[in-house]
Protein backbone atom coordinates (compact mmCIF):
# COMPACT_ATOMS: atom_id res chain seq x y z
CA UNK A 1 0.00 0.00 0.00
CA UNK A 2 1.45 3.29 -0.75
CA UNK A 3 2.57 5.65 2.12
CA UNK A 4 -0.79 8.17 2.75
CA UNK A 5 0.09 12.08 3.11
CA UNK A 6 -2.11 14.28 4.35
CA UNK A 7 -2.03 17.89 3.35
CA UNK A 8 -3.54 21.18 3.87
CA UNK A 9 -4.07 22.55 0.60
CA UNK A 10 -4.85 26.14 0.24
CA UNK A 11 -3.56 26.66 -3.58
CA UNK A 12 -0.81 29.21 -2.52
CA UNK A 13 2.84 29.03 -3.70
CA UNK A 14 4.07 27.62 -0.46
CA UNK A 15 1.05 23.99 -0.16
CA UNK A 16 1.20 24.08 -3.94
CA UNK A 17 5.28 23.82 -3.97
CA UNK A 18 4.83 20.80 -1.58
CA UNK A 19 1.74 18.68 -3.55
CA UNK A 20 3.78 19.43 -6.54
CA UNK A 21 7.08 17.84 -5.15
CA UNK A 22 5.39 15.29 -3.67
CA UNK A 23 3.44 14.36 -6.90
CA UNK A 24 6.51 12.60 -8.19
CA UNK A 25 6.51 10.24 -5.82
CA UNK A 26 4.52 7.08 -5.22
CA UNK A 27 2.77 8.10 -2.47
CA UNK A 28 -1.36 8.99 -2.35
CA UNK A 29 -1.86 12.43 -1.63
CA UNK A 30 -5.43 13.58 0.81
CA UNK A 31 -5.59 17.45 0.25
CA UNK A 32 -7.64 18.70 2.99
CA UNK A 33 -9.13 22.66 2.37
CA UNK A 34 -10.06 23.47 5.50
CA UNK A 35 -12.68 26.85 4.98
CA UNK A 36 -13.08 29.71 7.51
CA UNK A 37 -15.19 32.71 6.86
CA UNK A 38 -13.09 34.53 3.89
CA UNK A 39 -14.38 36.10 0.97
CA UNK A 40 -11.61 34.18 -1.43
CA UNK A 41 -12.48 30.65 -0.33
CA UNK A 42 -14.52 30.05 -3.57
CA UNK A 43 -12.10 31.30 -5.21
CA UNK A 44 -9.14 28.65 -3.43
CA UNK A 45 -11.21 25.66 -3.82
CA UNK A 46 -11.80 26.63 -7.55
CA UNK A 47 -7.49 26.98 -8.10
CA UNK A 48 -7.44 23.44 -5.75
CA UNK A 49 -9.70 22.23 -8.52
CA UNK A 50 -7.62 23.31 -11.41
CA UNK A 51 -4.37 22.90 -9.81
CA UNK A 52 -5.06 18.99 -9.17
CA UNK A 53 -5.75 18.35 -12.90
CA UNK A 54 -2.65 20.46 -14.11
CA UNK A 55 -0.67 18.53 -11.26
CA UNK A 56 -2.04 14.85 -12.55
CA UNK A 57 -1.13 15.76 -16.43
CA UNK A 58 2.61 16.35 -15.68
CA UNK A 59 4.19 13.47 -17.11
CA UNK A 60 6.46 13.26 -13.97
CA UNK A 61 3.41 12.46 -11.79
CA UNK A 62 3.44 9.45 -10.20
CA UNK A 63 1.53 10.05 -7.02
CA UNK A 64 -2.31 9.35 -6.56
CA UNK A 65 -3.84 12.45 -5.56
CA UNK A 66 -7.39 12.43 -4.31
CA UNK A 67 -9.77 15.21 -4.76
CA UNK A 68 -9.58 17.71 -2.15
CA UNK A 69 -11.64 17.29 0.97
CA UNK A 70 -13.34 20.98 1.91
CA UNK A 71 -14.03 20.83 5.42
CA UNK A 72 -15.76 23.79 7.10
CA UNK A 73 -14.22 25.76 10.10
CA UNK A 74 -17.77 26.12 11.82
CA UNK A 75 -18.08 21.74 11.34
CA UNK A 76 -15.58 21.31 13.53
CA UNK A 77 -16.72 20.47 17.22
CA UNK A 78 -15.32 22.72 20.32
CA UNK A 79 -12.15 21.49 22.19
CA UNK A 80 -12.02 24.00 24.94
CA UNK A 81 -8.38 22.76 25.82
CA UNK A 82 -7.03 23.31 22.23
CA UNK A 83 -9.08 26.86 22.63
CA UNK A 84 -7.10 27.29 25.85
CA UNK A 85 -3.45 26.47 24.65
CA UNK A 86 -4.13 28.89 21.20
CA UNK A 87 -5.33 31.69 23.32
CA UNK A 88 -2.13 31.75 25.34
CA UNK A 89 -0.03 31.36 22.29
CA UNK A 90 -2.00 33.88 20.45
CA UNK A 91 -1.32 36.09 23.21
CA UNK A 92 2.11 35.74 23.19
CA UNK A 93 3.25 35.34 19.85
CA UNK A 94 0.17 36.00 17.64
CA UNK A 95 -0.21 32.85 16.51
CA UNK A 96 -3.05 32.81 13.59
CA UNK A 97 -6.45 31.81 14.17
CA UNK A 98 -6.71 28.99 12.08
CA UNK A 99 -3.98 26.98 13.92
CA UNK A 100 -6.80 26.75 16.32
CA UNK A 101 -9.40 24.98 14.29
CA UNK A 102 -6.59 22.66 11.91
CA UNK A 103 -5.03 21.49 15.92
CA UNK A 104 -9.29 20.66 16.83
CA UNK A 105 -9.66 19.19 13.55
CA UNK A 106 -6.27 17.00 13.21
CA UNK A 107 -7.08 16.03 17.10
CA UNK A 108 -10.58 14.99 16.65
CA UNK A 109 -9.81 12.81 13.02
CA UNK A 110 -6.43 11.70 14.10
CA UNK A 111 -4.49 13.56 11.45
CA UNK A 112 -1.40 13.96 10.86
CA UNK A 113 -1.43 16.87 8.83
CA UNK A 114 1.31 18.66 6.58
CA UNK A 115 1.39 22.43 6.14
CA UNK A 116 3.33 23.78 3.85
CA UNK A 117 5.32 26.98 5.65
CA UNK A 118 7.93 28.86 4.28
CA UNK A 119 10.73 30.48 5.38
CA UNK A 120 9.55 33.83 6.33
CA UNK A 121 10.65 34.21 10.23
CA UNK A 122 9.65 38.04 10.37
CA UNK A 123 6.17 37.43 9.40
CA UNK A 124 4.91 34.31 10.15
CA UNK A 125 3.32 33.70 13.72
CA UNK A 126 4.74 29.82 13.40
CA UNK A 127 7.96 30.68 13.54
CA UNK A 128 7.38 33.35 15.95
CA UNK A 129 5.98 30.72 18.05
CA UNK A 130 8.36 27.59 17.70
CA UNK A 131 11.02 30.22 18.98
CA UNK A 132 9.34 32.00 22.38
CA UNK A 133 8.24 27.96 22.89
CA UNK A 134 10.89 25.48 22.91
CA UNK A 135 11.76 25.85 18.92
CA UNK A 136 11.46 23.06 16.44
CA UNK A 137 12.81 19.39 15.97
CA UNK A 138 14.01 18.16 12.60
CA UNK A 139 12.26 14.39 11.92
CA UNK A 140 13.21 12.12 8.76
CA UNK A 141 11.88 15.04 6.22
CA UNK A 142 9.99 17.78 8.66
CA UNK A 143 10.60 19.91 11.09
CA UNK A 144 8.22 19.42 13.84
CA UNK A 145 7.53 21.75 17.63
CA UNK A 146 8.91 21.13 20.26
CA UNK A 147 6.03 19.77 21.95
CA UNK A 148 7.46 19.44 25.59
CA UNK A 149 4.76 21.94 26.95
CA UNK A 150 1.30 20.77 26.85
CA UNK A 151 0.06 24.01 25.19
CA UNK A 152 2.99 23.05 21.80
CA UNK A 153 1.71 19.82 22.30
CA UNK A 154 -2.22 20.25 22.18
CA UNK A 155 -1.04 22.68 19.22
CA UNK A 156 1.27 21.25 17.54
CA UNK A 157 1.35 17.24 17.81
CA UNK A 158 -0.70 16.66 14.82
CA UNK A 159 1.53 19.38 12.50
CA UNK A 160 4.33 18.71 10.45
CA UNK A 161 6.36 21.23 8.46
CA UNK A 162 8.19 19.49 5.12
CA UNK A 163 11.82 20.16 4.31
CA UNK A 164 13.32 21.83 2.37
CA UNK A 165 10.09 24.33 2.23
CA UNK A 166 10.40 25.56 5.89
CA UNK A 167 14.21 26.44 4.87
CA UNK A 168 12.90 28.36 1.47
CA UNK A 169 11.95 31.87 0.25
CA UNK A 170 9.45 32.43 -1.83
CA UNK A 171 12.03 33.35 -4.18
CA UNK A 172 13.93 29.97 -3.84
CA UNK A 173 10.49 28.57 -4.50
CA UNK A 174 9.61 30.02 -7.75
CA UNK A 175 13.00 29.08 -8.70
CA UNK A 176 12.36 25.38 -8.62
CA UNK A 177 8.93 25.62 -10.07
CA UNK A 178 10.59 27.35 -13.19
CA UNK A 179 13.30 24.24 -12.61
CA UNK A 180 10.54 21.68 -12.78
CA UNK A 181 9.34 23.42 -16.01
CA UNK A 182 5.78 23.72 -13.72
CA UNK A 183 4.81 27.60 -15.29
CA UNK A 184 1.45 26.54 -15.73
CA UNK A 185 1.09 25.23 -12.06
CA UNK A 186 2.33 28.70 -11.03
CA UNK A 187 0.34 30.52 -12.91
CA UNK A 188 -2.87 29.00 -11.41
CA UNK A 189 -1.76 29.05 -8.27
CA UNK A 190 -4.24 31.77 -5.71
CA UNK A 191 -3.10 34.26 -3.16
CA UNK A 192 -5.14 37.49 -2.91
CA UNK A 193 -7.24 38.08 -0.10
CA UNK A 194 -9.92 40.57 -1.81
CA UNK A 195 -10.57 39.69 -5.29
CA UNK A 196 -12.18 42.35 -7.74
CA UNK A 197 -14.13 40.34 -10.58
CA UNK A 198 -12.82 37.36 -10.09
CA UNK A 199 -9.15 38.67 -10.24
CA UNK A 200 -6.28 39.33 -8.08
CA UNK A 201 -6.79 43.06 -6.57
CA UNK A 202 -3.13 44.06 -6.60
CA UNK A 203 -3.40 45.84 -3.03
CA UNK A 204 -3.73 43.04 -0.25
CA UNK A 205 -0.65 41.86 1.77
CA UNK A 206 -0.51 38.33 -0.24
CA UNK A 207 -0.89 40.37 -3.88
CA UNK A 208 2.04 42.87 -2.96
CA UNK A 209 4.36 40.49 -1.66
CA UNK A 210 3.71 38.35 -4.98
CA UNK A 211 4.34 41.29 -7.14
CA UNK A 212 8.02 42.01 -4.93
CA UNK A 213 8.98 38.79 -5.58
CA UNK A 214 8.33 38.86 -9.52
CA UNK A 215 4.77 37.16 -10.34
CA UNK A 216 2.97 40.89 -10.96
CA UNK A 217 2.32 38.98 -14.27
CA UNK A 218 -0.50 37.55 -12.59
CA UNK A 219 -2.37 40.63 -11.46
CA UNK A 220 -4.57 42.41 -13.79
CA UNK A 221 -2.87 45.49 -15.75
CA UNK A 222 -5.08 47.93 -14.28
CA UNK A 223 -4.66 46.29 -10.81
CA UNK A 224 -0.83 46.92 -11.17
CA UNK A 225 -1.18 50.26 -11.78
CA UNK A 226 -3.13 51.16 -8.90
CA UNK A 227 -0.02 48.75 -6.69
CA UNK A 228 2.62 51.12 -8.39
CA UNK A 229 0.55 54.83 -7.51
CA UNK A 230 -0.08 53.70 -4.16
CA UNK A 231 3.67 52.08 -3.43
CA UNK A 232 5.56 55.45 -5.07
CA UNK A 233 2.67 58.45 -3.51
CA UNK A 234 3.30 56.58 -0.25
CA UNK A 235 6.81 57.45 -0.66
CA UNK A 236 6.30 61.22 -2.09
CA UNK A 237 4.11 61.47 0.97
CA UNK A 238 6.99 59.86 3.59
CA UNK A 239 9.87 61.93 1.46
CA UNK A 240 7.65 65.28 2.28
CA UNK A 241 6.92 64.16 5.86
CA UNK A 242 10.82 63.67 5.79
CA UNK A 243 11.72 67.15 4.72
CA UNK A 244 9.13 68.65 6.89
CA UNK A 245 10.96 67.13 10.54
CA UNK A 246 13.98 68.26 8.84
CA UNK A 247 13.07 72.02 8.29
CA UNK A 248 11.40 71.77 11.43
CA UNK A 249 14.77 70.38 13.62
CA UNK A 250 17.02 72.91 11.55
CA UNK A 251 14.69 76.10 12.69
CA UNK A 252 14.92 75.02 16.01
CA UNK A 253 18.62 75.05 15.83
CA UNK A 254 19.32 77.97 14.41
CA UNK A 255 17.01 79.93 16.83
ZN1 LIG B 1 -5.16 40.89 -3.44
Amino acid sequence: MKKQINILWTGGLDSTYRVLELSTQDVTIQPYYLASVNPDTEREIQAIHELTEIILRRPEAKCELHPVKVVYADSIAPDEAITSAWEKLHRASHLGSQYEFIARFAAQNNLVLELGIEKDPHESTIWRCLELNGGAIVKEDYVMANCESEDMRLMFSNMRFPLPLFEMTKQDEIAKYKEWHAEEVLSKIWFCYHPVNGKPCGLCDPCKTYIEVGLGSMIPRKRLILYWLRKNFAEVFQSLRNVKHWVRDLRKKTR
